[in-house]
């Protein structure tokens, strides 16, 4: 089967001919039918934040399956399925307490072991959800990380019906978090990016208020959209140090004895500088990924019609073109708001 792969870090993807995985007892085998390509997977590219190498990489994916091991029941050969690229242990304290993405034996898939970019893979058969007949593919692929990962660190948030949220990015992750903000009752959602055409994507989104720092002062416009007490809740999705540290003083206001919560969502690979003075009651935290939960509750908001990604997905591609798709991620070329491999070819 075709599958691409990093073998050397730093030159990007090379698409291989390997193995089919064989699935063991409590595994099933998916045909991989939409895998979506995340900023991640530029990092990964560049030689960044490496698992050992060669590695099939790809976490955000849905398909149907193909074969199921000997011990699965519950699972069907033919069933449509998204993939939670969390594999946990079940007993830890944490996937007792349903974060199963704190899992102290945790492997992600498309990072410790080989993932969806790639004509099938071999995962847990606990690791598959079914999606309802009306959930696209390449819906249930998103929402592996992309839209899960957004909902997840607006749900940490503590955003409340009315707050005002700002979210730095309007990427993949961040566009979903300015979604998200707006369906879980934000008063007011502001989108923050470098890149114009991004800021245009946030509105069809749900922001209400859009800023490009390159030539607007966030925090001056901030304070008058908050009418001086700042926001409620910062959601920091691009991985700028820069933004962090803006994320933090816009969470803070004019009341000495509360600061709203800012969350970093975007890999922080530097260091970035926080300034404790003024943060007071506040809550400063670091959202990893999603969990299980939360991604079945989000296919059902999805099954029902509640929420829909139709505009998601702005590009398809087949496998052979994972490079041209993690550059463009890189050059933040207009209108690619998410890429989707649905051609498992050269
Ligand atoms: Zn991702
Ligand atoms: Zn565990």
């Amino acid at each position: 089967m075709l599958a691409a792969r990093i073998v050397k870090p730093g030159v990007g993807f090379e698409i291989d001919d390997v193995e089919v995985p064989k699935v063991g007892a409590q595994d099933v085998l998916v045909e991989i039918k939409a895998a979506g390509v995340c900023g991640t997977d530029l990092h990964y590219s560049r030689g960044e934040y490496l698992p050992p190498l060669p590695r099939t990489f790809g976490h955000e994916g849905a398909g149907v399956v193909k074969e199921v091991g000997s011990g699965v029941t519950g699972v069907k050969v033919g069933d449509r399925v998204a993939i939670h690229y969390v594999i946990s242990c079940g007993v830890c304290k944490h996937c007792m307490m349903g974060n199963d993405n704190r899992c102290r034996q945790r492997v992600s898939i498309g990072h410790d072991v080989d993932g969806f970019f790639a004509e099938y893979v071999r995962v847990p058969a606990r690791n598959v959800l079914k999606i309802a007949d009306n959930v696209p593919f390449e819906w249930a692929a998103l929402t592996g990380c992309a839209v899960s990962t957004a909902y997840h660190a607006v749900t940490i948030s503590g955003l409340r019906r009315g707050d005002t949220a700002i979210v730095f990015g309007a990427g993949g992750v961040g566009l979903h978090a300015a979604m998200w903000a707006r369906y879980f009752g934000a008063g007011k959602v502001i989108s923050v990016d470098l890149v114009d055409s991004k800021l245009e994507a946030a509105r069809k989104y749900g922001a209400d208020v859009t800023i490009n720092p390159s030539r607007q002062d966030v925090l001056e416009i901030v304070k008058n959209e908050t009418d001086g007490w700042g926001v409620d809740a910062a959601i920091e999705c691009s991985g700028s140090h820069a933004a962090m540290e803006q994320a933090i003083k816009a969470a803070k206001g004019k009341n000495a004895y509360e600061t709203g919560s800012i969350v970093s969502v975007g890999l922080q690979l530097k260091p970035f500088e926080a300034n404790f003075m003024g943060l007071r009651e506040g809550r400063l935290m670091v959202s990893g990924d999603h969990n299980r939960k939360e991604l079945a509750e989000i296919l059902d908001l999805e099954a029902s019609g509640r929420v829909e990604l139709s505009q998601s997905v702005t590009k398809h591609i087949s496998l052979g073109g994972i490079n041209d798709a993690v550059n463009m991620l890189a050059t933040h070329q207009p209108g690619v708001e998410r890429t989707v491999i649905d051609r498992m070819s050269r």
